[in-house]
């Protein structure tokens, strides 16, 4: 598995290479034979990475993917957008250029699951039945969930938001960039929901941090971290190295604090914590919203029934096996799945193949042990040039993929490399479905 790995985060740092090796490993791949009609959810990165593999693992299917969005973006850039390295349109390309031929696109958003009827309604009314529902809607970003917060606000007034799309972290950068010019009190905090690539909100403050000692304004300044939970990061031993480099670069952190409410006139961020309600001021503050499922899945019958994630509404799949819990042709793969960890790309890249044998040992009557075993990898930037590979599994056991060569607590120009050149060329591969 770690030499597949190394392929994903691209140590050959060549897409070329990369895919003409997958290609050929991708020609000794068993075939099953099926006119089972797949539908898939999302054209994002694990629709379209399902589409490719499944165009190439069955022979005879018919497949069927549902999503209204033309573009296509590659989030994982939109951190180095907001860090001025990278323009806005690093992140953007086009849903078709993804997609395989001899599919159908149906662009438009699903709008009902009928898991009874093996049904998907889209929202101009349209019909879709399916033998396989492949769900991979991604997550919403609910900026509703903070009053006094909307997307218009980004960019103006101290409000950044690197989460909301290429030109919302193209104009956090401009605002990043006038404050550090002239330094203040810098906020930074997550939501308590589950989110996607939970090391962003770090990323961003270390390097907002990283800024102002390169123009010489952290002196008169503040940097504050609101923690959402007693922790920095899921996994304790990441979290205790990001508190000692809070410490060291002299970065202020508190507790069970949950942004609630903003107020852009007063530049006042206001958090529930335990002890009630708590203001706190700031000059620049990177606003992540509360995650939760798109309504399409939330309001379904596949969204969790019982526990902690009932209102956050994530497909309710064997965490093993990424299959529905209650509909056994139903997958969830990506963002959307109801699993404890993996909200990452480079986790999409190892529960795509899962839900692929899983479905063909389903077709041919057999049982799969391939089983996802919570794979999640985030390169977490610690200033401009240094990152820290971070891979770890369901277990909180620590996964590096380079064992012995890439230390994954350590700050290290080569793990900052991944990220800013390599992933974007083996994430494409990904979705050709050749990484
Ligand atoms: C700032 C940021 C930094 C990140 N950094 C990293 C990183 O360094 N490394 C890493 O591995 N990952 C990173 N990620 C996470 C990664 O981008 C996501 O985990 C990944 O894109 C998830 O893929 P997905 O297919 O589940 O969702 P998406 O790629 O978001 O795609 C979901 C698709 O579903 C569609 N959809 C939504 N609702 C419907 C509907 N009702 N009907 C039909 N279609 C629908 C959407 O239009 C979209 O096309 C980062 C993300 C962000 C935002």
């Amino acid at each position: 598995m770690n030499s597949n790995r190394r392929q994903f985060l691209g140590l050959a740092l060549g897409g070329p290479a990369l895919a003409a090796t997958a290609v050929s490993a991708r020609g000794s791949e068993p075939t099953t034979k099926t006119s089972a009609h797949f539908v898939i959810l999302g054209a994002g990165a694990a629709g379209t990475a399902l589409a490719n593999r499944i165009a190439s693992r069955f022979d005879g299917a018919k497949v069927t993917i549902i999503d209204a969005r033309k573009a296509h973006y590659y989030q994982p850039g939109f951190t180095l957008i907001a860090a001025g390295l990278k323009p806005a349109d690093y992140s953007v390309s086009t849903t078709a250029e993804w997609l395989p031929r001899n599919l159908e696109w149906i662009e438009e958003a699903a709008a009902e699951i009928d898991p009874e009827g093996k049904s998907v309604t889209t929202t101009s009314g349209k019909k879709v039945a399916y033998d396989y529902l492949l769900v991979a809607t991604g997550l919403r970003l609910n900026y509703e969930g903070i009053e006094g917060m909307s997307l218009d606000l980004i960019g103006k007034d101290g409000i950044g938001s690197v989460y909301a799309g290429p030109d919302y972290a193209a104009k956090t950068w401009e605002e990043m960039n006038r404050f550090t010019d002239k330094g203040g009190v810098a906020l930074f905090s997550r939501p308590a929901t589950e989110m996607k690539c939970a090391g962003a909100p770090l990323k961003y403050a270390f390097l907002t941090d990283d800024y102002m000692v390169r123009k010489g304004t952290k002196s008169k300044s503040k940097v504050i971290y609101a923690a959402q939970n007693k922790g920095f990061f899921s996994v304790p031993i990441v979290s205790e190295k990001v508190r000692m480099l809070f410490e060291e670069r002299k970065i202020d952190y508190t507790f069970d604090h949950v942004m609630k409410k903003i107020d852009p006139a007063r530049k006042i961020a206001t958090f529930a914590t335990p002890e009630g309600d708590k203001e706190i001021g700031y000059d620049f503050t990177n606003v992540i919203p509360p995650m939760v499922a798109p309504d399409v899945v939330k309001n379904s019958p596949l969204a969790w029934q019982s526990g902690p994630w009932v209102d956050q509404g994530w497909a309710e799949v064997d965490k093993g096996t990424l299959r529905h819990v209650r509909y056994p042709e139903i997958f969830a793969v990506g963002d959307i799945a109801g699993v404890p960890k993996g909200k990452t790309a480079a986790s999409v890249k190892w529960q795509v193949p899962v839900a692929l044998e899983q479905m063909a040992a389903q077709i041919e009557g057999k049982e799969s042990t391939v089983k996802y075993d919570g794979y999640t990898s985030c390169p977490l930037i610690t200033r401009i040039g240094r990152a820290m590979l971070v891979e770890f599994d369901y277990k909180n056991n620590l996964t590096p993929s380079f064992p012995g060569i890439i230390a994954p607590l350590e700050e290290l120009w080569i793990s900052w490399l991944m990220k800013e050149i390599a992933l974007k060329a083996t994430y494409n591969a990904m979705l050709r479905g050749k990484a």
